[in-house]
């Protein structure tokens, strides 16, 4: 990615509305921002298209089978205690996923929760035109532009569990350090705010591949970066499931990484 230093005068002159203390930036010509929401819809549609069948249901239950020499994930349980039956499951339930019944102790993902509260405004003049990431007091702030006029501001890292109240203080702390860095974002008109939680990992890294548990694949702990990670992720579980093998990119991230920690310790 190409790289370019900035005077606080260079920030100004790309972005206007940048306060008169930012003394300096860089400049990434070629990082993007897409809209996780339409992101998601898109996916859907696509998948649909090309036959995927969908089932918006909840796993209540990993179902294994035990009849043979050792144990293997079958498919899911569902919330109506039908089942669907699969050689291999692939677990990729967010902060979730450590949570799923039926999953022995270790083949558990090691995920959990990270709040992060983020805000939905609308400005009808051309706020800012890129993504704008800033430090405040120690602490990030960013605020991205979408085509349709909707400026996102985020995010709040808030280690509370599962917990999804949006706060005052969360609300506050976006908006104190948006203004530092652009002051006219407290002129925008504030259209959302919202709660969601992010899965972290042990080492805050994904946790792609096979797990303990034969049959058993998971693919959760993208924490911070799980829009970012999407395609690369779908790339290297795709092909363990047609190969059986993951990809060597894939290898650093395995389950088994918290197993071979344990013992050695
Ligand atoms: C405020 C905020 C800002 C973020 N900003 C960025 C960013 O700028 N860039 C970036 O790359 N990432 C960002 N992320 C992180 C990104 O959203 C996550 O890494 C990503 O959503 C993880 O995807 P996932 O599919 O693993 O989990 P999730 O998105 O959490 O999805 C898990 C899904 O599994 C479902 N589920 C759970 N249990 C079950 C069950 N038993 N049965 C059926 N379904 C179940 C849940 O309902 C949910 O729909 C941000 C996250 C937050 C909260």
């Amino acid at each position: 990615m190409r790289v370019e230093r900035l005077t606080g005068r260079d920030c100004r002159r790309l972005e206007p509305m940048l306060a008169p203390g930012v003394r300096g930036g860089v400049l990434l010509g070629d990082d993007h921002s897409i809209d996780p929401r339409r992101f998601v819809g898109a996916l859907l549609a696509a998948a649909t298209h090309v036959g995927v069948d969908v089932r918006r249901d909840h796993a209540s239950r990993l179902l294994v089978d035990n009849d043979g020499h050792e144990a293997r994930a079958a498919g899911v349980a569902l919330g109506d205690g039908s089942e669907i039956r699969a050689g291999t499951v692939v677990l990729a339930a967010g902060c979730w996923s450590g949570g799923l019944a039926g999953v022995p102790e270790n083949a558990r993902p090691p995920v959990r929760p990270v709040k992060g509260q983020i805000l939905r405004m609308r400005s009808s003049y051309p706020f800012v035109t890129r993504t704008v990431r800033g430090v405040v007091r120690g602490s990030t702030v960013y605020v991205v532009p979408r085509s349709d006029g909707e400026i996102v501001v985020g995010a709040t890292s808030e280690e509370l569990g599962f917990d999804t109240t949006v706060s005052a203080g969360g609300v506050y702390e976006l908006l104190r350090d948006a203004h530092e860095l652009l002051p006219g974002t407290t002129e925008l008109e504030l259209t959302e705010t919202t709660a969601a939680l992010r899965p972290g990992s042990p080492d805050n890294m994904p946790i792609l591949g096979e797990s303990a548990l034969p049959g058993l694949v998971l693919a959760t702990g993208h924490y911070r970066s799980g829009v970012l990670l999407t395609p690369v992720t779908a790339d290297l579980i795709a092909e363990l499931l047609e190969t059986g093998t993951l990809p060597n990119i894939g290898t650093p991230f395995s389950p088994l990484r918290f197993h071979s920690e344990e013992v050695s310790a």
